[in-house]
C-alpha cells in the first residue's frame, strides 16, 4: 500500500524506524527486534540507508523492508539516497525494490563525504539535491510513492530558514507525497516550520520525528551532533539524571511521549519514531499513546 493513502485527518499515522545491522553485527539482532515492533502494529516500518561506511551493506535495506512488508505483515518504506550514486545504480535498486513489491521510497540526498566538505569540490556527478531523485523516480513510470526529508529547524547547510523552505518546496514540486521530519525535541520549533510551510504552499502530510533519548552516550551525542535545540527542560531533566541509567532512560521516554501527546492534540499528520532498533522503548512509548492516536 501507499503510505501517502494512510494519511487522513482523523487518524495520526504513527511509524517506526530501523536500521540495517552494522557490517560486523549479528542479523538476527535486527530481526527479533523488527518481530517484536510488527508486534505493536505501526502504519509502516521504514528503514535506513547506507551508501558505503559502517552502516550496513546498501542491499540489506532492501532485504529487511521485504521482511518487514512480505513476512511481518507491516508496511515498509524503504530510505534511499543518490548523492554519489549513478542513474543506472539508482534504477537498478529501483529494479530491486519492485521485485521485492516494496512501494515507498524514502528519497534522500545523502550526507556530502568528509572529503567533499572539505575541499569544497562537489564529488557530485549525477544527482545534487534529493528533489533529483525524487524526481527522477517518478519519471521511471513504477508507481512508487515518494516521500522526502525535512528539517524543522532548518538543514544545516542551508543560509537560513526561508532558503531551506524554498528548496524543500523545490521536492515537493518535484513530486514528493509526504515529509518525514528530523529530530527535534522542542515542539515550538515544528509548529513554527509548520507555519512556514504554509507560507510556501507545501500541503503534503508531514509526519515529525521523534527520538526517545535514553542513555548518556545517546545524550552526549545529541548535544554535540544535532542541530536541533535543546529546551532547558531537556537538558535539566537529563543532566539530573545522567548517572542513573534506569532513570535516565524512564525519562527520555517520558519526554518522548509528551513531546507526542501535544503534537497529536495539535492535529500531527504523523509521528515517526527513531526506534535504534530498540523493541522495548518503541512498546512503552506505543502503549502510552494507542488510545491517542
Ligand atoms: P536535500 O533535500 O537535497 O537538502 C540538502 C541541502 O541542500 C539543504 O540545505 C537544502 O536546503 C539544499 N537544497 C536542496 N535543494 C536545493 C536546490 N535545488 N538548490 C540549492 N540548494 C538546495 N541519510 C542516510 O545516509 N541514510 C538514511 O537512511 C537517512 N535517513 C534519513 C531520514 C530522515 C527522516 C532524515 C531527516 C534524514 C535522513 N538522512 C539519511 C540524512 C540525510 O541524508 C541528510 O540530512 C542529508 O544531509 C540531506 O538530505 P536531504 O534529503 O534532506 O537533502
Amino acid at each position: 500500500m501507499k503510505i501517502s493513502q494512510l494519511f487522513n485527518k482523523s487518524k495520526t499515522v504513527f511509524s517506526f524506524e530501523v536500521f540495517p545491522p552494522k557490517k560486523d553485527s549479528p542479523v538476527e539482532t535486527v530481526y527479533n527486534a523488527l518481530e517484536e515492533m510488527a508486534d505493536l502494529n505501526p502504519a509502516f516500518i521504514s528503514v535506513t540507508y547506507s551508501a558505503g561506511g559502517t552502516g550496513g551493506a546498501k542491499e540489506s535495506t532492501t532485504l529487511l523492508a521485504s521482511h518487514v512488508k512480505n513476512k511481518l505483515g507491516i508496511e515498509t518504506c524503504a530510505h534511499l539516497t543518490c548523492l554519489n550514486s549513478t542513474a543506472g545504480d539508482i534504477r537498478a535498486l529501483l529494479k530491486d525494490l519492485t521485485g521485492h513489491k516494496i512501494e515507498n521510497i524514502l528519497a534522500l540526498r545523502g550526507d556530502r563525504p568528509a572529503a567533499e566538505v572539505e575541499s569544497g569540490v562537489p564529488l557530485v556527478k549525477e544527482f545534487s539535491y534529493a528533489s533529483d531523485l525524487v524526481r527522477f523516480i517518478n519519471v521511471q513510470g513504477l508507481e512508487f510513492c515518494v516521500a522526502g526529508a525535512c528539517c524543522p529547524e532548518g538543514h544545516p547547510e542551508s543560509e537560513d530558514m526561508i532558503s531551506d523552505v524554498l528548496n524543500l518546496k523545490k521536492k515537493v514540486d518535484a513530486g514528493a507525497d509526504f515529509l518525514v521530519s528530523q529530530m527535534f525535541f522542542d515542539n515550538s520549533k515544528f509548529y513554527e516550520f509548520k507555519e512556514r510551510l504554509r507560507l510556501a504552499d507545501i500541503t503534503v502530510p508531514v509526519s515529525a520525528g521523534i527520538m526517545p533519548v535514553t542513555n548518556k552516550r545517546q545524550f552526549e551525542r545529541m548535544i554535540m551532533l544535532s542541530g536541533a535545540s535543546l529546551p532547558a527542560k531537556f537538558t535539566q531533566t537529563f543532566s539530573r539524571f545522567e548517572d542513573r541509567p534506569e532513570a535516565l532512560a524512564d525519562a527520555g521516554i517520558a519526554y518522548a511521549i509528551d513531546q507526542i501527546i501535544d503534537l497529536i492534540s495539535s492535529g500531527v499528520d504523523g509521528i515517526h519514531l527513531y526506534t535504534m532498533n530498540k523493541p522495548a522503548v518503541a512498546r512503552k512509548i506505543t502503549e502510552s499513546v494507542r488510545s491517542l492516536l
